[in-house]
């Protein structure tokens, strides 16, 4: 690990991208979880910010200083979505799902953002097909993959610019706030590595180097995370203590089968469950004690949250009761706990709430 952020330098100027000189452009520790990260995602080019929020803001000031119209799908990231209506403005187009409504629009525009597993409804878009519809526009698809991970799903498999917030599974362990861009347009690279140089946004070494870290059991964290999830998701829907489950695994889901193509069987670690109302959300979250209420996901701890006043409490309450975000509703980031120590948790709060 690299600390220092001055380098040996005597003022040629070759390739900025390539050269350490300066921290606020480049550092060989961020430069190294560069390299692995857009091999794990195969792609050719990327890049490391100082959160997930920073690589977004980078592809939306790049889409704002071309001029270019952006779709971004209705159900993103709360403060995805709050960034793209502050920075766009009248470029911004809002869409899906239902994802043909989102179909549809690619047309008009120059840049598409989806989830490939967004928040709380675990909504799954289906990206061949927007992938085809955005190659005949020659349209710029962005695939935010931080609820899948390479470990799920590879977005650059269908040529499409990936974003991850480092802060979640990669890194693991609630540590590290972090972001990456991977791409295989290096015009594209080479204009965001200036905006986050400009913004100042680069991934700084420690992170980088815990990020690094974080790779190592990635692997094995998403896919014990997940199969706990695929259970507890089964067993909550089967217990009649709550009223609905949100899981991509569950055929129930309205995304199941285009999940079920995209992921080979496994489907994240998150699911989300109404529990009928926001005073029995509430009453949930408060008498829950192996399970820590609050922000964020994808580390070795489970997290519950509440996203009717937490992660989406900028929507109105009809966009809300659109994208099916209800009072009820109490999403639940499964960790490395062991499925009983869980269930045996959720259903004793279930019951005396
Ligand atoms: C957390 C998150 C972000 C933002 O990442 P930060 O590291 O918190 O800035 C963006 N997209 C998704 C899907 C996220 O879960």
């Amino acid at each position: 690990m690299h600390l220092s952020v001055v380098y040996r330098y005597l003022g040629e100027f070759h390739d900025p991208l390539a050269e350490v000189k300066y921290g606020r452009e480049n550092n060989p520790t961020t430069m190294l979880l560069e390299r692995v990260l857009s091999c794990i995602e195969e792609t050719r080019y990327g890049l490391a910010f100082n959160t997930g929020m920073a690589a977004l803001s980078a592809l939306f000031h790049e889409a704002v200083s071309r001029g270019k119209r952006v779709l971004v799908s209705r159900l993103v990231y709360g403060s995805t979505r709050q960034l793209a209506e502050k920075l766009l403005g009248k470029g911004l187009l809002l869409a899906g799902p239902p994802w043909d409504e989102l179909l549809a629009l690619i047309e008009k525009v120059d840049m598409v953002l989806v989830e490939t597993m967004a928040n709380p409804t675990l909504r799954v878009p289906p990206l061949p097909e927007i992938s085809r519809e955005c190659t005949r526009s020659d349209c710029i698809l962005v695939v935010d993959n931080t609820f899948a991970t390479p470990v799920i799903y590879r977005p650059s498999s269908l040529g499409a610019v990936v974003v991850e917030s480092l802060t979640k599974y990669i890194s693991g362990h609630n540590d590290v706030l972090g972001g990456f861009i991977g791409s295989v347009d290096e015009e594209l690279h080479r204009s965001l590595w200036e905006w986050r140089r400009l913004l100042g946004s680069i991934l700084q070494p420690v992170d980088a180097y815990l990020a690094y870290r974080g790779l190592k059991t990635l692997e094995v964290r998403v896919k014990q995370a997940s199969e706990t999830a695929m259970r507890l998701a089964q067993w909550l829907e089967e217990s009649g203590l709550v009223e609905k489950v949100y899981y991509p695994g569950l055929p129930s889901h309205p995304d199941h089968s285009t999940a079920s193509k995209l992921f080979g069987g496994t489907y994240g670690g998150v699911l989300s469950f109404d529990t009928g109302s926001s005073e029995r959300a509430k009453r949930v979250l408060q008498r829950l004690r192996g399970i820590m209420p609050g922000p964020s996901l994808g580390a070795v701890d489970s997290i519950a949250s509440y996203p009717f006043t937490s992660s989406h409490r900028w929507l109105s309450d009809e966009e809300k009761k659109r994208l099916g975000i209800t009072p009820g509703l109490v999403r639940l980031s499964v960790g490395l706990e062991s499925f009983e120590y869980l269930r045996d948790e959720l259903s004793l709060v279930l019951r005396e709430s």
